[in-house]
């Protein structure tokens, strides 16, 4: 059977700051749901990872469907309504547009979108993150889909020897999607010389070439691209499937273990390790850590399973103290280098008329026999 699966991912608003979403925001959501998309979803579910809400969907009318989307729009407005009533901080806040019009894309919320044939057993991990960017998927797809290090699979499974096509977005670029496609294992040093910049180039989508199916779809929107200031960040979903033509699901998940910098925590603006933590996951900690969780699913027919935790098991407990360990190591030195992302990274924040008015202030120094300090002292 041919369906799509959508994810559509939005932070509306949540209880004592960047923390969480309130249970009334999250019915209210639901509810909405439930009453418009009757007719148009085959099945749903609805997830929430630190303050960002995530609605999976499962249909038969392909990616980029302006009534699915629509529904998915409308479903974020009531639960923005919920968390005005509430008084929750940043209610509506990735609702960058005064209306819908046709397909989210570009209006605030993420947007993952897989349509696929199903296979006879159809299990796949639904990734979302919190207080980070698209980026920080590049370094676990790439080691999932292109490292014989990370996935010997790619050694021992004929289905994985053929490789995998990356697509890849340059996300700084604002008119139009430019994208490039790159085959593991072949462009391995161009794919790894475009991902080790996470904030400029994003994969969107993964593909067997043994079989030309598509194994991954990934969220791309830079909302400062979209809003023109800073407006929180941009935290990803993905959908990922798993098994047989694809990455074993353990394969998925070992690079999460690395704890690696990403983009994100405080104001958006701080290299900070993504920790993998449970399903319903706030944020606490510098207004992070940057998290991800993940929830596994079968689907056949478009019916959903229930969701698995795959963040959930003990192995992670002690993952978890690790990256606790490397957080606080990076928030030990402030603001200093590598603790705070790069100027061009900033540039939607305050700290650009900080340095405008300094940029005034400065001066070359005509003679190399000025001393400013005595001068100015006599
Ligand atoms: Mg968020």
């Amino acid at each position: 059977m041919d369906i799509t699966l959508s994810v559509l991912k939005a932070d509306i608003g949540s209880i004592g700051g960047h923390i969480q979403p309130s249970e009334a925001v999250i019915a209210g959501v639901s509810k909405a749901l439930e009453r418009d998309g009757a007719d148009l979803l085959t099945d749903s579910h609805i997830g929430w990872t630190g303050d960002d809400i995530a609605l999976l969907m499962t249909h038969p009318h392909g990616t980029g469907d302006a009534r699915i989307h629509e529904l998915a729009w409308n479903a974020f407005l009531a639960g923005t309504e919920e968390a005005r009533k509430q008084g929750l901080y940043g209610a509506g806040q990735d609702l960058l547009a005064d209306a819908f019009s046709g397909n989210v894309r570009g209006m605030g919320p993420g947007v993952a979108e897989l349509s696929i044939r199903e296979r006879a057993a159809e299990p796949f991990v639904l990734f979302a993150a919190d207080k980070t960017d698209p980026g920080a998927f590049n370094f676990p797809l790439y080691a999932a889909f292109a490292d014989p290090m990370n996935t010997p699979g790619l050694l021992l499974s004929p289905a994985l020897t053929a490789g995998f096509r990356f697509v890849i977005m340059d996300v700084s670029h604002t008119g139009g999607d430019r994208v490039i496609e790159l085959d593991a294992p072949e462009d391995l040093y161009r794919i790894a010389a475009l991902l080790r910049d996470p904030e400029r180039y994003v994969v969107e989508s993964v593909w067997s070439r043994h079989a030309g199916e598509q194994a991954v779809a990934a969220s791309t929107s830079r909302l400062h691209n979209i809003a023109g200031k800073y407006t929180g960040k941009d935290d990803p979903a993905m959908l990922v499937r798993v098994q047989k033509d694809f990455p074993a699901t353990g394969e998925i998940l070992a690079p999460y273990a690395h704890g690696h910098f990403v983009g994100g925590g405080m104001r958006g603006s701080h290299n900070m390790p993504l920790m993998p933590v449970p399903r319903m996951s706030g944020t606490s900690y510098f207004d992070g850590p940057p998290i991800v969780t993940g929830t596994a699913f079968c689907v056949q027919e478009g019916k959903l399973t229930e969701p698995v935790d795959v963040f959930a098991h003990p192995f992670w407990h002690r993952i978890r103290e690790r990256i606790t360990e490397k957080a606080v190591d990076m928030r030990r030195q402030g603001f200093f280098g590598a603790a705070m992302l790069p100027m061009d990274e900033l540039e939607y924040t305050g700290i650009t008329s900080l340095l405008d008015d300094l940029d005034t202030e400065f001066h070359v120094r005509e003679a190399a026999a000025e001393t400013p300090s005595a001068s100015r002292a006599s």
